[in-house]
């Protein structure tokens, strides 16, 4: 079938690629038809790896996608041909350890998507557990199906602080996962989210397109503390950190009130630290998330009754046919850009 493959660093082609997937009576087929191009796709594309996963051999990329279902196993039951559906793209092993303790995003042989040697979804069809598969509800788009996946991780970190009504919080890091985070905190009941980050174009996006309580700060002219004096003079209820930056990290506490949390997003390339006796003398409460589990249902709800509005954040649009020169544009980092969604 048609795929887009990575062979190695910058080595891109689309191409007829034999792939022989058997149907179990759990599973389901389902055709592909958007795909969303996340950074792991590009940092593969640029890089080759991210960190020990390395691509060693030839892979499929892709992992953010929606579908229609075209066959379904003998024991699938709540799936039919025809159902437009999104797809979790991790599959834990159901016996293991973290799997067992409701924690199956945790399950160290989690085969992932696009995560070598894995292949990943943009390529004509996909065989899926249909446990890991989920109908779209009528007024939810293909487009918006495609996003559910990083929308996941924003709607897992607000869970994840337990958000409470009318908190006010930080989002450090203004790319996808952080306007999707500040996006589910808002939806989750925060009163103000102040998102902070350094490219002037995506703060635009977002001022224009999203709820006014979410307060843009471009920290290369604006002082966060000033800002802070206005909308929480002793500190925010809650930080979320999403951008990896240990310069960042080793800064984040002063901003939170006492008895405050934190959550960490983004994945430092190297050891971070931050101010341990600073986060004690407030006890600070510091919680970690690594992708998400079971946030599916919750996010296509979220979408479906329009809690979040998630259509702006599709900025670009490509066809299949074009789907190379989307990752080099996807590759350039433009400021303008949010979400590039793949047109299968
Ligand atoms: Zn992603």
């Amino acid at each position: 079938m048609k795929a887009l493959v990575l062979k190695g660093k910058n080595n891109l082609s689309v191409e007829d690629f034999a792939i022989n997937e058997q149907l179990s009576p759990t599973d389901v087929r389902i055709a592909i038809k958007k795909v969303g191009i996340c950074g792991s796709d590009i940092h593969y594309y640029l890089h080759g790896r991210i960190g020990d996963f390395i691509v060693k051999e030839p892979m499929i990329l892709g992992h953010e996608a929606s579908g229609i279902v075209i066959e379904t196993g003998p024991d699938v039951k709540h799936l039919k041909v025809g159902d437009r559906v999104c797809m979790e793209p991790g599959i834990p092993s159901l016996g293991s350890n973290a799997t067992l303790q409701g924690k199956y995003n945790l399950d160290p042989t989690v085969r992932f998507w696009a995560t070598p040697p894995v292949h990943g979804c943009m390529r004509e069809s996909v065989v899926h557990p249909a446990s890991f598969t989920f109908k779209l509800p009528d007024n939810v788009t293909l487009e918006e199906g495609a996003l559910v996946e990083p929308l996941a991780i924003g709607v897992y970190s607000a869970s994840t602080a337990t958000v409470q009504p009318g908190d006010v919080a930080i989002v450090f890091g203004a790319g996808t996962i952080g306007i999707v985070t500040a996006l589910a905190a808002v939806s989750s009941g925060c009163s103000k989210v102040i998102l902070c980050d350094i490219k002037q174009g995506k703060l635009d996006i977002i001022k224009k397109h999203f709820p006014r309580n979410i307060v843009c700060i471009n920290t290369t002219r604006e002082s966060l503390a000033e800002v802070m004096k206005d909308i929480a003079p002793e500190g925010v209820d809650i930080i979320f950190e999403a951008t990896g930056n240990p310069t960042v990290i080793a800064d984040m506490i002063k901003y939170i009130r006492p008895a405050g949390r934190a959550v960490m997003i983004g994945m430092p390339s190297e050891p971070a630290t931050y101010d341990v006796v600073a986060a004690q003398v407030k006890e600070v409460e510091i919680r970690h998330i690594f992708r998400y589990r079971n946030m599916y249902p919750r996010t296509i709800n979220m979408i479906a009754s329009e809690t979040m509005n998630v259509k702006p954040l599709i900025t670009h649009s490509y066809n299949f046919s074009d789907v190379i020169e989307a990752f080099r544009f996807a590759a350039s980092m433009p400021e303008n850009a949010i979400k590039i969604m793949i047109s299968m």
